[in-house]
């Protein structure tokens, strides 16, 4: 008979398709944990990171030449990897880089074993450590987005329920001399943008002329935000604001003191452009105090302010439900970062406006690369799982 199987061959090969059943069942079993099954935290590592700007970066909180990231990488016991980027700026969240390392490295252990769907304790676990630190939450909090989406098979814009992966941004002009302002704003417009975000707030009359000079360089169809970052008083920017009369300014951002809610709803009642609460509000608490004061119009979420995508949503749904609009805006992140910030505009639609341009500011864009790609003031997100960013972790 043809089709009977010879003893002496039969079983070798029995044993070859066990062992082959069995070899099988191990990667089902590793599949299942990966993508489908539990995702459990196996370890938490993170490393500071010099980041060299292009230049002198100035605003009224201060200058700086070089800022310090902390990376995160985290891995869970089924083999998915997640990225984060905590980019404190102590003048607004209040660690420095150093500390927030120690923060993410005291704070390692206690997330082993937990999985990573578990964004509502491990951020308990986070708050209880330190009412702070939201830069460094914020980069725990980025990495675990980066496993959820990843195991999702969605990139992280699409996890979040959004549709559309192109985001607009705004573009910034630090404060300098006038001619160098101007001519920055003039090759930016050149360069495709249609929004631009004007530093103000160290001297009120030179913001004026800086003002004026930039309309003047890039003609009438551009929008101009001005953000005087807490710099100014109630009377200066009532003052400021008249005569900047006629040079379309459409937005204006944090004129007063954070904590100057009352102030910022008085000068509300006196203007005519929106006004945006940024240093106001870190917090879903901080939103809903400026919404009861009616301090402002729109409020610009920071990953690095609010302590990551899980608040961020937060204090968006609490601006969204009181008729307020949202912005994402950044600190000065490398592309990890500001690849979550463009997933999370490009995810909400009461998210009408971004300022995520820091990465620009970043000699050669610093250690990460991909995640989006720029065409003039247009971040498109790509169709990779998670952020779809990649930095050689070993190697910083
Ligand atoms: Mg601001």
């Amino acid at each position: 008979m043809n089709n009977r199987i010879p003893t002496s061959l039969g079983k070798p090969l029995l044993s070859t398709r066990f062992i082959g059943l069995v070899q099988k069942l191990k990667f089902l079993n590793k599949s299942i944990l990966k993508w489908g099954g539990i995702m459990r935290i196996k370890s938490v590592e993170a490393k500071l990171y010099q980041v060299p700007l292009n230049g002198t970066y100035t605003i009224a909180l201060g200058s700086m030449t070089q800022v310090e990231a902390v990376i995160i990488r985290i891995r869970t016991e089924s083999g998915l990897t997640g990225l984060g980027e905590a980019m404190p700026f102590p003048p607004v969240t209040g660690a420095d880089a150093e500390a927030t390392l120690a923060f993410v490295r005291d704070l390692a252990p206690a997330l082993q074993n937990y999985d990573a769907s578990e964004l509502g304790g491990i951020h308990t676990i986070m708050d209880k450590r330190s009412a702070g630190y939201s830069a460094a939450k914020a980069g725990v909090d980025i990495a675990l987005y980066d496993i959820l989406s990843r195991r999702a098979r969605l990139p992280l814009y699409r996890f979040l329920g959004g549709s559309n992966p192109q985001v607009q941004t705004d573009i910034t002009i630090t404060i300098g001399s006038t001619e160098v302002m101007a001519a920055r704003a003039k090759s930016f417009v050149e360069q495709g943008f249609r929004i631009l975000k004007i530093k103000a707030g160290l001297d009120p009359g030179e913001d004026l002329a800086h003002l004026r000079a930039i309309r003047e360089a890039v003609g009438p169809d551009v929008e101009l935000r001005i953000d005087a970052n807490q710099g100014w008083d109630e009377k200066t920017t009532l003052w400021a604001l008249e005569k900047m009369t006629g040079l379309g300014i459409v937005e204006v951002e944090q004129p007063l003191p954070c904590w100057n809610l009352e102030g910022m709803r008085f000068v509300r009642e006196r203007i005519t452009q929106p006004l945006m609460l940024d240093e106001s509000v870190h917090s879903p608490v901080d939103a809903l105090k400026a919404v009861k004061t009616g301090a402002g119009d729109i409020i610009n979420i920071k990953l690095m302010k609010c302590g990551g995508i899980y608040k961020a949503q937060k204090i968006n749904a609490i601006a969204e439900a009181a008729g307020l609009s949202c912005m994402v805006g950044c600190m000065t992140e490398t592309r990890i970062a500001i690849t979550a910030g463009a997933h999370l505009a490009a995810a909400l639609p009461n998210i009408k406006l971004a300022d995520l341009d820091g990465f620009m500011e970043i000699k050669d864009e610093g250690c990460a690369r991909g995640g989006f790609t720029r065409n003039g003031d247009i971040l498109s997100l790509g169709s990779e799982p998670g952020l779809g960013v990649n930095v050689d972790f070993d190697a910083l």
